[in-house]
């Protein structure tokens, strides 16, 4: 059997296109390795519009739950490469060795966000160590949190949450921060932004409730209730390399006005 379109990625970009796809009667299949995506492991989820404040995995769960009722079909399955045929459909192979034929393909893969790999990033995340400001800051009200980078990202997220929380303390690893100067300036001029330049942290410190400091490579203990990591992210794109799209500096696929990548 061949689908009308195969779309990889069970996330909150996956499942929407699964449920419009059929709307429009594509038969259609999501295949994603973590359903929910990165979105149902958030314990909390405030900016969903009409969704007061929801836990992540029941948002998600009604969003496969719609995906499903309008006649998407499901696999929980890692692709592990999606490769162009004779005839111009795709062939998807799974690593539980499936294989798949369609017509279309749509990439909902997410990205992950880049880690410090530093002690204690992981035991404390999700209790004080995020990687999303806009998610999370809203839980540091008038708390001391740190944002760890120096790029647009990290200088922006430090602007948001120093209208929320006490003090925020930037660490930049180099003596100047990447961001574009506008930030910066903006930045500084904020009463409770506090810049710390060729600082880097070396451990995140917690106890039983969650984060509690930051050691520096300074020696010194910074006190922080929470810290939101900026350093970026990278996409899962490849998967897709084989077809050699056009791809930006991050590794981002480059899509037209019609979200189409440069492969037909
Ligand atoms: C802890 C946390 C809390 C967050 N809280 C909020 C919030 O409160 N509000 C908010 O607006 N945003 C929040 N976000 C951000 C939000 O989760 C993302 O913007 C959103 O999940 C992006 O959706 P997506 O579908 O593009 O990607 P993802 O949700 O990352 O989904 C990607 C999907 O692709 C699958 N996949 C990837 N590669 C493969 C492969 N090779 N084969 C099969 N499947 C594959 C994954 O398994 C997953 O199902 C939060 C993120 C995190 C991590």
């Amino acid at each position: 059997m061949i689908y009308d379109l195969i779309i990889i990625g069970a996330g909150s970009a996956g499942l929407p296109a699964g449920m419009y796809a059929s709307r429009y009667t594509l038969k259609n299949l999501i295949i994603g390795e973590i359903p929910g995506g990165a979105l149902g492991t958030s314990h909390c989820v405030e900016n969903y519009p009409g969704t007061l404040s929801a836990p992540g995995k029941e948002i998600m769960d009604n969003f496969a739950k719609h995906a499903e009722v309008s006649g998407s079909e499901f696999l929980q399955d890692r692709v592990e490469s999606v490769e162009k045929l004779a005839n111009e459909n795709f062939a998807v192979k799974t690593s539980s060795r499936k294989e798949f034929e369609a017509k279309k393909i749509i990439l909902a893969t997410g990205n992950e966000y880049k880690k410090l790999g530093i002690k204690g990033e992981d035991t404390y995340y999700g209790k004080g160590v995020s990687y999303c400001a806009t998610c999370d800051g809203n839980f540091y009200k008038n708390l001391d949190v740190a944002v760890i980078g120096g790029g647009n990202t990290a200088i922006t997220e430090a602007l948001y949450l120093a209208e929320i929380t006490k003090t925020v303390h930037i660490l930049i690893r180099k003596d100047k921060a990447r961001a574009e100067d506008i930030w910066i300036k903006k930045a500084e001029k904020v009463d409770n932004i506090v810049f710390h330049y060729q600082t880097e942290a070396e451990e995140v410190l917690g106890a039983v409730m969650g984060v509690n400091g930051l050691k520096l490579n300074t020696g010194e203990i910074l006190a922080v209730d929470g810290i939101f990591v900026a350093i970026g992210s990278s996409p899962f794109t490849s998967i897709v390399d084989n077809l050699s799209p056009k791809k930006d500096n991050e590794g981002c696929l480059i899509v037209d006005e019609r979200q189409e990548t440069s492969v037909k």
